[in-house]
């Protein structure tokens, strides 16, 4: 698909879409409109939760189907081979790879994200060991997703080597806590919370430049924003795939292994796919050369079919389309927002700069979750994190301008009319 680029909106939106006729018109002029036919989305619903929990595609149903019903059900053991099910890592590897500027061979689609950093981060102090072993530091941002935190910590406790984890509070000390300790930077590109991007290329000349790794988590970037880990010079990678990816729940997640680090790749989780010959059944561990070594044991194969059912749509489009439609839509949400509910309490907490911003948007409010839940009940759904935000997301493939428009009348409409249960008891995923 060629996509014509949408015409501009800037932080005054407002100017371009004033009306809910002006987010139709927006809709009728939109390149991407037509990639919403791919997903199946209920009536009524508004959907701004693609940044937790991608929406289904249509194909996956029949894929899902395909796998159980035949690979599974009548060709029985021989898919290992025959239905390509040993491959899959690797090919889906391959797919997703463009995405986010790796190359082929470099790309597994495997395990989880948490597990695939463990694997990436404990990598990575290896290779430092051998380079230079006084450095003992994991410097992250404390405002990181938690799992990435507990995962390096969890890790540098069970190495028991005097390694620790860096907490970095205030984001303007990042880089100077990149210091002659530091082994690796491991930072996620797109903050769950704020949806504040870091300047991947520039963090990572810095880590270098001071001796350390850099490894990126792209769990909200894949899929949201162009990515280009080699122009980066990232060093590892991870992500998910049932966000912006649309793989469907608890599907698989990345690893990104550069192949100027393949060699180097070595990783505590040394399962029998991970091995050079699985199937030799020998007695000792020989790493598979390239992408396959950070594989660990048998994959969650008919989760992972579906992955490539959300792959699939992107080839249809690039990540330059995307990207000018998910900021016409951040830009527009905040626009009307700030416009239409400035009576009331709401605190901006996404960066209003585009290259600072991911595709979600971040609104603190002092009843965050009571009002979320009255969103939810009315068919518009976000979501709700710790402390005080409502997160909405914007996914460019299925998002309309006019859902834009529908979601801000309603949160005003709730606002408006206090029609919040303040006292709402909290489920156990908010
Ligand atoms: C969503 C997310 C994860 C999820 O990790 P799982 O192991 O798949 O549960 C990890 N890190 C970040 C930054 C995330 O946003």
């Amino acid at each position: 698909m060629t996509a014509t680029r949408p015409p501009a909106l800037s932080a005054t939106s407002l100017a371009v879409a004033a009306t809910r006729d002006d987010c139709l018109a927006l809709d009728a002029r939109d390149p991407l409109a037509s990639l919403r036919e791919r997903f199946d989305l209920p009536d009524g619903v508004i959907y701004l939760d693609g940044n937790s929990l991608g929406a289904r595609p249509r194909a996956a149903l029949a894929r899902a189907q395909e796998v159980v019903a035949r690979e599974w059900g009548r060709d029985l053991i021989k898919s290992w081979n025959t239905a390509g099910w040993f491959e899959m890592p690797k090919r889906l590897g391959d797919r997703l790879a463009p995405l986010i500027g790796a190359r082929p061979g470099e790309v597994a689609v495997t395990d989880t994200t948490s597990l695939n950093l463990f694997k990436a981060l404990a990598a990575a102090l290896a290779m430092q060991a051998e380079r230079s072993p006084g450095r003992k530091t994991i410097v992250t941002e404390r405002g990181n997703f938690p799992t990435d935190i507990y995962m390096a910590d969890g890790l540098a406790r069970w190495l028991d080597r005097g390694y620790r984890v860096r907490l970095v509070e205030d984001l303007d000390k990042l880089e100077a806590a990149v210091d002659a300790d530091c082994a690796v930077l491991m930072l996620t590109h797109v903050n769950y919370r704020t949806g504040r991007q870091h300047d991947m290329a520039a963090l990572t000349r810095h880590a270098h430049a001071n001796g350390a790794l850099a490894v990126w988590d792209l769990a909200h970037s894949a899929g949201a924003v162009p990515l280009d880990l080699h122009a980066a010079g990232a060093d590892f990678a991870v992500g998910c795939t049932y966000k912006y990816l649309n793989g469907g729940p608890g599907a698989p997640a990345f690893i990104w292994v550069p192949q100027h680090h393949q060699a180097a790749f070595r990783h505590p989780l040394t399962g029998w796919w991970s091995h050079a010959a699985p199937f030799a059944m020998s007695h000792g561990f020989e790493a598979a050369d390239g992408i396959g070594r950070a594989l660990c044991g048998t994959q969650p194969v008919v989760s992972l079919a579906l992955v490539e059912c959300g792959l699939e749509v992107f080839e249809a489009t690039g990540m330059e389309a995307i990207r000018a439609k998910s900021l016409q839509l951040t830009d527009l949400f905040i626009a009307l927002v700030e416009a239409r509910c400035a009576a009331h309490p709401l605190g901006l907490v996404t960066p209003r700069e585009h290259e600072r911003r991911g595709s979600h948007v971040s609104f603190t409010h002092p009843h965050g979750y009571a009002v979320m839940q009255a969103l939810i009940e009315r068919g518009v759904i976000g979501d709700y994190r710790e402390p005080a935000i409502m997160r909405f997301g914007f996914t460019p493939l299925y998002t309309r301008f006019v859902d834009v428009w529908d979601a801000v009348e309603v949160l005003r409409d709730i606002l408006d009319n206090e029609t919040y249960d303040k006292n709402a008891t909290r489920s156990a995923v908010t």
